[in-house]
């Protein structure tokens, strides 16, 4: 079986759900992140509920109120198990954002905070006082990658060089965003991207075939609300995309290896050349 970091999951209850995942299909090491309202089942039937109203004001502002709470519940269950590194969300709209030093990656969520004109600046702000080294940005659903958004996102990351930058998804609602995605990467060294929602293994192996392999990073958002096959569907993804097989590897630990190492995030070591 081939070993795995995956970048991008969530941690909802019950957790033995992602922890089985994970042993199934080889996922030795997670980046893991909150479910929207927490991890609670109580937090979860309210996050069913208002999930009917999932572009209104009241979900908006419920989530974002409560940020650095649902952060730190979820970070207590998963810290100190070597399976996981911890991101957390954070807004600047959050009044209380949870950003311990012990926690290196935060992730923009700009689907909910609403990308309005003064949305960069703000983010500016925010990150000029959030040391951490690892960034994830949302992008897709309509954030992020526009065209417009993608010029602001370009001066924002001008002055972030000291920073890592990981696009979340490669989710593409237009050619647009493929387009943008790839100026990104072309640009700035330091940014990376997550591959969950790729449009398919031909894009892949597109964006390696441009150099970009060496800053793929698997991802499958398990769980958040796409559930097993999804997870099947991305790693076949890169399992059918016609490229190397060390270049497989890299996408699917190699390169998040290298980048945990960097930081001091990747301890215990995962062993290597078993797969
Ligand atoms: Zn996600």
């Amino acid at each position: 079986m081939r070993k795995i970091i995956d970048f991008h999951q969530h941690l909802a209850e019950p957790s033995y759900i992602l922890t089985n995942v994970m042993v199934r299909y080889g996922i030795e090491r997670s980046i893991v992140m909150p479910y929207e309202l927490g991890s609670s089942k109580a937090n979860q039937l309210l996050h069913e509920e208002m999930l009917n109203k999932r572009k209104s004001l009241t979900y908006m502002n419920t989530i974002l109120k409560r940020l650095g709470d649902i952060n730190e519940d979820v970070h207590d269950i998963v810290d100190g198990d070597s399976r996981f590194v911890y991101a957390s969300w954070i807004s600047p709209h959050c009044k209380k954002n949870y950003v311990p030093s012990s926690v290196k990656i935060v992730k923009i969520i700009p689907v909910l905070d609403h990308v309005e004109w003064s949305y960069f600046h703000k983010l500016y702000d925010l990150l000029s006082n959030t040391p951490q080294p690892i960034v994830m940005i949302h992008t897709g659903w309509g954030a992020m990658l526009d065209t417009d958004q993608v010029s602001s996102l370009i001066m924002l990351l001008n002055h972030f060089k000291d920073k890592t930058f990981v696009l979340a998804h490669m989710k593409e609602d237009t050619d647009e965003y493929n387009m943008n995605r790839k100026r990104l990467l072309g640009k700035f060294e330091n940014v990376y991207c997550e591959t969950s929602y790729g449009a398919g293994p031909h894009r892949i192996k597109q964006y390696v075939d441009l150099g970009f392999g060496d800053r793929l990073l698997f991802g499958s958002d398990f769980r958040f609300r796409y559930h097993e096959p999804t997870l099947k569907w991305f790693i076949h993804m890169i399992e059918l995309a016609d490229i190397s097989e060390s270049e497989k590897d890299a996408i699917f630990h190699g390169n998040a290896t290298r980048l945990l190492d960097m930081h001091d995030l990747n301890y215990p070591r995962l062993k290597s050349g078993d797969s």
